[in-house]
């Protein structure tokens, strides 16, 4: 039984959610994070009362989130670790840009334990818009939380419920910009009743937290960059990130994980210098199928950006 509590607590970290324009009208002119997550909040009419007046806000960070970084991602992560932890808490909802809110959900997904829901929302337009789509995101979100039996890491927007492991922003303007590709939703918000097609997402053990609870304090998670094979490839690239210490390096591939030629010998000479190299197909849908004998891992299904956060964890884990 994962639910003791009642209390649904919205975590704050910015993004066009709370972004504000000097027009009404302008979407795209506007600067993200300005809004303070309770003003959020109190902006939504019937928000408080579907929460049965239990919600509570908490800003934990203001960003553009093509800004995230590690530092907002430790405080998201131990803040979300201490509300879980909390039998009155029965689940959250984080308020997040779109741009990387793929990533984000993927390395709460990966580092806490979660046998309540985590729901993370967003908007394609400001708060200042004529209309914006932060308000019945927020109310979607919050319908999840209180779905019997919701549990795992998840994204809502547009009316759908993605799983952590594949939802993708695909689009930069629509309002309906996520996917989960060949997955497809979990379900679909409506009306307040979640309407579920796939099983809720099953949680981590949570066992990655105590790696970053550990470095709290310290300065820098290791350094692991993305890196693309496209036509006119080069090594160049990959030889001066080795130089320059990097520690990991993630390989959007062509296809099926192939890689042009000459940036394949650079990876295989970071790999031998000692730098975890990862393969994963820049294709929007499908992941790489491994061969017997493929020289390079692949990314096991995760997209670039995906496969990036596991091995900054896996590096984080083996420090
Ligand atoms: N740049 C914004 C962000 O990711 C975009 C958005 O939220 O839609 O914070």
């Amino acid at each position: 039984m994962q639910v003791s509590g009642q209390k649904i607590v919205v975590l704050g970290t910015g993004g066009t959610i709370a972004g504000t324009s000097a027009q009404a009208g302008d979407n795209i002119g506007y600067t993200a994070a300005q809004v303070g997550v309770a003003q959020l909040l109190a902006a939504v009419p019937g928000l408080q009362a579907l929460a049965g007046g239990m919600l509570e806000a908490e800003q934990v960070a203001q960003v553009d989130s093509k800004d995230m970084d590690d530092g907002v991602w430790r405080a998201l992560a131990l803040r979300c670790a201490h509300h879980l932890a909390d039998p009155d808490v029965r689940g959250l909802v984080i308020t997040h840009g779109t741009d990387t809110l793929e990533e984000t959900a993927w390395f709460l997904h990966e580092v806490l334990d979660v046998s309540k829901p985590v729901v993370l929302t967003c908007a394609m337009r400001p708060a200042t818009a004529l209309t914006p789509d932060g308000p019945q995101n927020l109310l979607d979100a919050v319908a999840v939380v209180l779905a019997p039996g919701a549990t795992g890491v998840m994204a809502v927007a547009a009316g759908e419920v993605h799983a952590a492991r594949y939802v993708q922003k695909v689009h930069p303007y629509r309002v309906h910009a996520f996917t989960s590709g060949d997955a497809g939703p979990l379900g679909w918000v409506e009306e307040g009743h979640v309407r579920l097609v796939q099983n809720w997402p099953v949680g981590q053990t949570g066992q990655a937290l105590g790696a970053i609870k550990e470095g709290a304090f310290s300065a820098d998670w290791p350094w692991v960059e993305v890196v693309l094979s496209h036509a006119g490839g080069q090594g160049r690239g990959v030889d001066a990130l080795v130089r320059a210490g990097v520690q990991g390096l993630v390989v959007a591939c062509t296809g099926n994980g192939t890689i042009h030629q000459a940036l394949e010998a650079a990876l295989l000479r970071a790999q031998e210098a000692g730098v975890r190299v990862v393969r994963a197909t820049r294709c929007a849908e499908g992941q790489v199928l491994p061969k017997p004998g493929d020289a390079l891992p692949d990314s096991q299904g995760l997209s670039p950006v995906k496969a990036r956060v596991a091995l900054l964890l896996d590096l984080l884990q083996a420090d």
